[in-house]
């Protein structure tokens, strides 16, 4: 714990009575009733009840929940029942006063509040796989009695992120990894668009961090040259806006950090070519409700008459608001440099319920209670997903997280009858919708009459029949064509069940081999097998088995290379160290000891696997999980999977290091291009003669003119596969060139 020796009391509550004060001054300028009574109360309550306790940076503990209900008045706009329920929110948790305690001096209204917060933290500190899942589960059930509970957990987890720096690395991996995960899309789904994109770009810095300030002092290298462009751009547009007589502001916004990043990885660019870096925003104050969207189109004509518009990218949401009733008018115009430059046009209220979600609908009076019907339709959902009665937390959290973003379409059956689905939905979404069984028998749909495929996208309006057969059978590969939570829930269980089928036989096969073999069974016996498979447990070994994925030969017993039978058996770097997950830092404090580890070698056999999902190399960000066997399974830093395993299991994560012992690790590159003569003899001269890189596989493609390569490589560090890409892009004909995961 730091603390600095410097600071007498007296300045510390002086820092303490200044944020307070900072607090009620932005709740007396705000449009709230004033009622300092109630937060005066509360927060000299906190005070008391924290005195002496210290956060991890070393402040006085009260500095935080001071924070977090300054975010809740002055960023999320809530008024006195949240303020105070905000500055109460760690009391119940963290000292020994209980929920009875709050009632009783704060009455029903907050303790409830404050009894929402209380059950759904502690989850940070969690260790077991479905704690996570199972808080976000509570939240969202809490969501539906009082929203408040959300927009203040949100506040909280917003100031964690602030103060992140003070925490040890692998904690900030979990953290900023759930932040991400879970609470950013949950931001943009209340419309907390502000908070959101900076969970995002908290998250981005503390898990690519050096990325995070590359991007950063691009950001401010080019900002001289963007200004001086805007103000050419703005001049006559300025002009014409004065002469309408408004009061606006016009600005420039560059996009955020991360955004920016996530075009460059989704696009491969350069940050160079990442065209829509910024982008102008008219905000113009209207006191005339009614006068709002004409006001909004009059700009319009105005900027498109200086400015040739871009024929496919306007934008209105002023006649369709976003789900999240973001309302705006977007156009994009061809600027004085010939590169395009998307204009917002928003009214003072348009932009504060843009920033600050249903929250600022309150600071406008509109009809009470509004957003709880706004979030009704999406809540059925969760609670249908909450009805499965064995839900797998990660699967649990995928499914919550896809339908975050989800707006909708809707379909006819053969009847007539209408169905809502969200937008993406394929003929088999519909099929699970309707009833497991269609789904699980569907074997194509019939469009506006016509036959499709399974994967079939729907569109608003479409008329779907869904054909199903007897023999047919749930497929896992199906899951990629479903969006929906439901459909993904019904083919998970349609799966399990299938899968138990396969297990029991699987099992019956492995007992009847060990019998041929004259092995008595046990778990040593087992737990070595599955060790050297290396699958997780022993119900994946008996699937594989039965799925004649592995086969029952003698190898399965005996494996030279590893050090004869049932002699190598992988040990847990880190049993014995480990505590019971109960509450706070402790069990956390035994995996920092070990803040990082070193990937090494050592007679032929590595500490560690390469997981098979991302297959880091030395050289790539990368991180470890220590699987349920206790060997260290190395991801890459950006792996999907990974982002799972943070939100879930963040405990178990480790901080990894690369060590230089010559080894080679195989990586696949995708090239694509035109084909042309003598292209494939220049791409294998690159990597044999001019960069000496061992060539693994090579798969080659030619159809109608296009040239497509998969290639295995075995390489040292992943610099050299950029660099091999780099070079292999300038072959002649060639488009692209880049590393798979
Ligand atoms: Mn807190």
């Amino acid at each position: 714990m730091m603390q600095n020796s410097n600071i007498t009391p007296e300045m510390e509550n002086q820092m303490i009575e200044q944020a307070y004060q900072n607090l009620l001054n932005g709740y007396l300028s705000s449009n709230h009733r004033k009622k300092v009574e109630i937060i005066d109360k509360a927060f000299k309550f906190a005070r008391d009840a924290h005195q002496g306790i210290r956060r991890r940076s070393g402040e006085p503990y009260i500095m935080h929940p001071l924070a977090v209900a300054t975010i809740v008045s002055q960023e999320i706009g809530l008024g006195s029942t949240s303020i105070s329920a905000a500055l109460l929110h760690d009391v119940v948790e963290d000292t020994d006063y209980t929920v009875e305690d709050i009632e009783a001096q704060f009455g029903k209204k907050i303790a409830r509040i404050v009894d929402g917060l209380t059950k759904i933290s502690g989850g940070i500190f969690g260790d077991k796989a479905s704690l996570q899942a199972e808080n976000f589960r509570k939240l969202l059930l809490t969501m539906s009695e009082d929203i408040r509970v959300v927009l203040i957990k949100m506040a909280d987890r917003l100031h964690n992120m602030r103060t992140l720096s003070s925490m040890p690395a692998n904690k900030q991996y979990k953290i900023a990894g759930e932040t991400l995960y879970i609470y950013a899309p949950l931001a943009h789904r209340l419309g907390l668009y502000a908070i959101k994109t900076e969970l995002e770009d908290l998250s981005f810095k503390y898990n690519h961090p050096a990325e995070y300030d590359r991007i950063k002092s691009q950001i401010a290298a080019s900002e001289e040259a963007r200004n001086e462009l805007f103000t050419r751009f703005a001049a006559p547009i300025r002009e014409r806006l004065d002469n309408m007589g408004l009061k606006y502001t016009f600005t420039v916004r560059v996009k955020s950090c991360y955004s920016i990043w996530n075009k460059m990885q989704t696009k491969h660019i350069p940050f160079e070519e990442v065209y829509d870096l910024y982008a102008a925003r008219i905000v113009f104050e209207c006191d005339d409700e009614s006068a709002e969207k004409p006001t909004c189109w009059s700009i319009y004509n105005e900027i498109t008459e200086v400015y040739a518009k871009h024929p496919d990218r306007v934008r209105d949401w002023l006649t369709t608001p976003k789900v999240n009733k973001y309302r705006a008018l977007h156009v994009t115009v061809m600027g004085p440099d010939g590169n395009w430059v998307e204009v917002q046009i928003r009214s003072r209220q348009m932009d504060d319920i843009a920033e600050r979600g249903f929250a600022a609908h309150w600071k406008y009076k509109i009809g009470e209670g509004e957003e709880e019907v706004e979030l009704k339709s999406w809540l059925s959902t969760v609670t249908d997903i909450l009805k499965d009665p064995e839900p797998n937390a990660i699967d649990f959290l995928d499914t919550i997280k896809l339908n975050l973003f989800a707006s909708e379409i809707v379909v006819f059956t053969p009847k007539g009858e209408t169905m809502t689905l969200p937008k993406g939905a394929s003929v088999l979404d519909l099929a699970f919708t309707l009833h497991t069984d269609l789904g699980t028998h569907c074997l194509a749909g019939k469009v506006n009459h016509k036959l499709v495929p399974l994967s079939y996208k729907l569109a608003s309006g479409d008329q779907v029949e869904i054909i199903t057969s007897n023999s047919q059978k749930p497929r896992p590969e199906w899951e990629r064509m479903l969006v929906t939570a439901k459909g993904k829930t019904r083919l998970r269980s349609a799966l399990k069940h299938q899968r138990r089928l396969i297990i029991d036989e699987g099992e019956k096969q492995f007992m009847q081999f060990l019998a041929d073999h004259k092995i008595e069974f046990s778990n040593e016996v087992l737990s070595q097998i599955i060790s050297r498979q290396f699958v997780a447990n022993k119900e994946e070994l008996f699937f594989m088995i039965g799925n004649k994925e592995i086969k029952l030969n003698d190898e399965i017993l005996n494996k030279k290379e590893h050090g004869g039978r049932f002699n190598w058996l992988r040990r847990n770097p880190f049993k014995g160290k480990e505590q019971p997950a109960k509450t706070t830092d402790k069990p956390q404090e035994a995996i920092n000891t070990k803040a990082i580890y070193r990937l090494t070698t050592r007679d032929g056999k590595s500490n560690y696997h390469i997981a098979p999902c991302c297959h880091p190399i030395p050289g790539d960000d990368a991180v470890g999980f220590i699987n349920d066997d206790g060997e260290v399974v190395v991801h890459k830093m950006d792996c999907p999977t990974m982002a799972r395993l943070k939100a879930s299991y963040g405990s178990r994560l480790v901080q990894t290091q690369w060590e230089d012992h010559g080894d080679r690790f195989l990586a696949t590159i995708h090239i694509e291009g035109i084909d042309q003569k003598g292209i494939l003899q220049s791409i294998v001269n690159i990597i044999s003669t001019n960069m000496s890189i061992n060539m693994k596989k090579m798969n080659v493609t030619a159809d109608q003119g296009v040239f497509s390569c998969d290639l295995d490589v075995l390489i040292g560090d992943a610099a050299v596969v950029t660099n091999l890409c780099r070079e292999i892009k300038k072959v002649k004909g060639i488009n692209s060139a880049s590393r798979m995961n």
